[in-house]
């Protein structure tokens, strides 16, 4: 790249990057019925789900990602999964995912295909009345939590989303964005940006929804353990059947829950623009990946401790510790010359932006090699 950044740069160059970032946000956010346009089309699925009997009766269908995350956009798919009440038998998973798959062509939707022996078996079409894009795990309860834990930290400061449509746009253009060809999802990235959020110089934009108790009266980090295990929340965990997974994070309960959070976020003054450009210069000049794991936990977790790390592979490239799946790497898929790809992408990223780039040279195609 021939730039070695000397610490973060604050220019006046960032002030028109944040209005360039808030922009963003209002072309790409959708627009206020989404949510509820969506959970039409669940609830036009459940009762295809619920009439045609290939699960049993109390099956219920989810929405997750991007639908209900606070960062999706009008053309984002429909991820849903289907919970099977505790204890009843489904018999062969991917049996009873191909019957879906054929209730589903035949009540009138589009272009139906199905995963049938991923992990969590998946089969994808299209909405025939809405065109929206669908699909449905089975058995994904963390998903579901994930998603609630994302938006909630999309609602702790408007910065958070603004800054997360950037990223998401970037990601896109640059073609990092792409679980198939070995590059991160969406989640992961957003993972990435709320560690950094939770770590930014001065005071922390998010603070650890995970370690703030139920019953919260201001300051986070401090756990109240005995509230807090009233409300551990635990799921089973999705390989492993004598397991759970403690799924517990504080949700504020009305506007002045909403609020503290708020306040709390607002301790830190920062302009999106200069946010942006910090979260580029972290990965990108800082954060060292050999060492580290990109985790929501309050400490820094070091890949060869001994610990909740200890088991996994000591490897070179991009390890990001799922919030509540401890020992899963969300980075797995990510390959090795992908990762050293993505890395120039944040040292670029900050390069473009501090030399006044903005957000169009930031998304610019990547040139074909
Ligand atoms: P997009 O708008 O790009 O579709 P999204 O917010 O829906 O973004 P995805 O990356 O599609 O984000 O993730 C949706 C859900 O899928 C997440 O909430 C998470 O549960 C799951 N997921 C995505 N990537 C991974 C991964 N690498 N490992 C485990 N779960 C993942
Ligand atoms: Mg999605």
């Amino acid at each position: 790249l021939g730039f070695v950044p000397r610490g973060r740069q604050r220019t006046p160059k960032l002030d028109k990057l944040t209005k360039e970032i808030q922009l963003n946000m209002k072309n790409s956010a959708p627009g206020p019925t989404f949510e509820q346009d969506r959970e039409a089309v669940r609830v036009r699925l459940q009762d295809i789900v619920t009439r045609c009997n290939s699960f049993p009766s109390g099956t219920e269908l989810h929405v997750f990602g991007s639908s209900k995350n606070g960062f999706g956009a009008p053309n984002s798919d429909l991820d849903m999964c289907l919970a099977v009440p505790e204890g009843s038998d489904i018999g062969d998973p991917a049996q009873v995912m191909g019957r879906l798959a054929e209730d589903l062509e035949r009540e009138g939707m589009l272009e139906v295909s199905a995963r049938l022996t991923a992990r969590i078996p998946i089969v994808m079409f299209t909405d025939g009345l809405t065109k929206i894009e669908c699909d449905i795990s089975l058995q994904n309860p963390l998903a579901v939590h994930n998603t609630g834990l994302l938006a909630t930290y999309a609602g702790c400061d408007v910065r958070v989303r603004e800054i997360a449509y950037a990223v998401k746009r970037w990601v896109k253009a640059r073609e990092i964005n792409s679980p198939s060809d070995g590059t991160l999802s969406s989640y992961g990235y957003v993972l990435m940006l709320i560690h950094y959020l939770q770590r930014t110089p001065g005071s922390p934009v998010v603070p650890n929804l995970q370690s703030i108790a139920a019953s919260w009266s201001g300051e986070p980090s401090k756990v109240y353990e005995g509230e807090r295990e009233a409300k551990l929340r635990y799921v089973q965990h999705p390989t492993e059947p004598n397991s759970r997974v403690n799924c517990y994070y504080y949700k504020p309960k009305g506007e002045k829950e909403r609020g503290r959070l708020k306040d709390l976020s607002m301790r830190n003054r920062e302009s999106s623009g200069n946010l942006l450009a910090g979260f580029f210069h972290y990965y990108g000049f800082e954060f060292d990946f050999r060492k580290h794991v990109v985790s929501l936990s309050p400490q820094m977790l070091e890949k060869d401790l001994m610990g909740e790390v200890h088991c996994w592979p000591c490897h070179l490239g991009l390890t990001i510790q799922d919030p509540f799946e401890t020992f899963y790497n969300v980075g797995h898929v990510v390959k090795l010359w992908q990762f050293h790809r993505i890395r120039r992408e944040f040292a670029r990223a900050y390069t473009v932006l501090t030399e006044g780039g903005g957000l169009d040279m930031l998304c610019e195609k990547p040139e074909e090699v």
